[in-house]
């Protein structure tokens, strides 16, 4: 194998995704040398599926993310490449911009930054001298890249680096959270399904479909208020200005098609609905309806049959609507996403972790870095969610980034120090490209400041990201 050495970065950040390009932004702007690099061909991750940010608003309607994120969406809202941010009764909030925008959005801004960038790239190994973090390997084509730095950022959704380097970390859900779920589904009158002691939140493939008749979806759902109606135990509902009057919608309905579908032997997805996003192209909408239960997300093997499921659930999904769904008898698929995306993998043990009595108790503590506005849901085992509503946005302390046995790494998206239940309301990209942001920064000032990012000066983060625009604390 050919190796060659790339030299030393301040900052590496590992997986250009949602939080991940805001991190690499955020490290360039704050001085730092930095090098990002992404297992695809492609930056955004699953902010580039056409899935709408929620939680960029709270319940409240306060907004709670800003800074990298909010110059992106506003410059693209500018173009008409997205909605801006939009209230939603079941989502609080849906911030849905064009995929291939947002890719293009994320190219630019980096290179405008001076981020370089590496593409096509996965991460092999992790240099850890003395429990720091010095440096990382990425395999490509049949090139092995090795990259010193300062501090490292694990951003590839999975914890692999904080894996590779050694971090502590948990994987899957508790027995215990089944007691709190049942608070809800035992009230259902069916059984939308449990949590699984040791496994995780399903995995999907979205896609979008065009071609679709807007006008004669929306007046088939005006005339059949029941499609859209959720679970009384939500406590959250849709309401006809939302549907009917904001400029793009995110709706979970056609349970009765499902019901149909199903007795004619046509669908077997484990779904009591599809949920669907408008896109900023006309006639397009995002599909987030394929589910495969009980998959370990860092399993590779798994993974990969994971993902041949959800492709023939896509096929049966785009049939599905074609027959049953008014409006979409001549919709086509417009995209698939790049890879089968991750609701749950690694939870990284942090100095500080968020946790259950965190959302419950609307907690946001001094050292709160970024903002999580998003209510808690979990997919369950069968056909449902354990959906409720958190009432105002809760608060990431600095901690939850940083590993409790590693230095000269920080970790952020969805694998930050939290439990399963905290994580199913941070786990929403809104809140994951606020810590990419924090990321970015705390790893350029830690760089700057020549200490460990354990040593960090909170209240001097703090200050840098709101001067910036970010929004640490309502
Ligand atoms: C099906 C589904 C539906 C969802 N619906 C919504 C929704 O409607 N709204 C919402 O706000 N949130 C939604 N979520 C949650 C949200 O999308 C994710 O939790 C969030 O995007 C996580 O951000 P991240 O940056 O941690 O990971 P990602 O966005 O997945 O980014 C990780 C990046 O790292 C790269 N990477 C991974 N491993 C490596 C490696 N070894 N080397 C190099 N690069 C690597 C990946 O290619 C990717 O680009 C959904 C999630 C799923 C799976």
């Amino acid at each position: 194998m050919n190796h060659k050495n790339l030299g030393k970065y301040d900052v590496i950040v590992v997986g250009g995704g949602t939080a991940g390009v805001p991190a690499a932004i955020a490290a360039a702007r704050g001085g730092s040398k930095t090098l990002l690099v992404e297992r695809t061909g492609g930056l955004g991750g699953l902010m580039a599926t056409g899935m709408p940010a929620l939680g960029i608003l709270d319940r409240q309607l306060n907004k709670v993310v800003g800074g990298i994120p909010d110059e992106i969406v506003r410059e693209l809202t500018a173009e008409g490449l997205a909605f801006g941010d939009l209230r939603c009764p079941l989502h609080n909030s849906i911030t849905t911009v064009s995929p291939w925008w947002w890719r293009i959005a994320s190219s630019k801004k980096c290179v405008e930054a001076g981020v370089e960038i590496l593409y096509s790239a996965s991460l092999l190994e992790v240099k850890v001298v003395n429990g720091a973090v010095v440096g990382a390997s990425f395999l490509s084509g049949s090139w092995i890249y090795d990259v010193d730095c300062t501090v490292l950022v694990d951003a590839t959704g999975d914890a692999h680096a904080a894996y590779l380097a050694g971090a502590k970390f948990e994987l899957g859900q508790p027995e215990e959270l089944n007691e709190v779920i049942s608070e809800q589904t035992k009230k259902e009158a069916y059984d939308p399904g449990r949590s699984k002691a040791g496994k995780v939140q399903p995995v999907s493939l979205t896609f979008c479909l065009g071609g679709v008749n807007t006008e004669e979806f929306m007046k088939y759902i005006e005339e059949n208020p029941d499609t859209y109606k959720s679970p009384a135990t939500y406590g959250m509902h849709y309401d006809k200005e939302y549907l009917f009057h904001s400029p793009a919608i995110y709706v979970t309905c056609f349970g009765e098609f499902i019901e149909k579908a199903k007795a004619a032997g046509e669908f077997d997805i484990p779904r009591d609905r599809v949920i669907f996003a408008t896109q900023p192209n006309k006639g397009e909408y995002l599909i987030n309806a394929s589910r495969v239960v009980d998959v370990d997300p860092t399993d590779p093997l798994q993974m990969s049959k994971a993902t041949d499921e959800l492709y023939r659930q896509v096929a049966m999904l785009t049939r599905f609507f074609r027959k049953y769904c008014p409006g979409f008898s001549e919709c086509f698929i417009a995209n698939i996403g790049a890879f089968a995306g991750v609701r749950e993998s690694r939870r990284i043990k942090g100095l500080r972790t968020v946790t259950r009595e965190d959302i419950v108790g609307l907690n946001i503590p001094d050292d709160s870095i970024a903002l999580g506005g998003y209510n808690c849901d979990i997919h369950l085992s069968g056909v449902g969610l354990y959906f409720q509503p958190v009432e105002h946005a809760i608060g990431v302390p600095y901690g939850a980034m940083i590993p409790e046995n590693i230095d000269g790494m920080i970790v952020t998206g969805r694998s930050i120090s939290v439990d399963s239940y905290a994580l199913a309301v941070l786990r929403v990209m809104g809140c994951c490209l606020a810590l990419g942001e924090a990321a970015g920064t705390a790893a350029a000032m830690a760089v700057k400041e020549q200490i460990r990012v354990a040593d960090l000066d909170v209240p001097k983060l703090q200050e840098t990201l709101v001067t910036n625009g970010a929004i640490v604390k309502l």
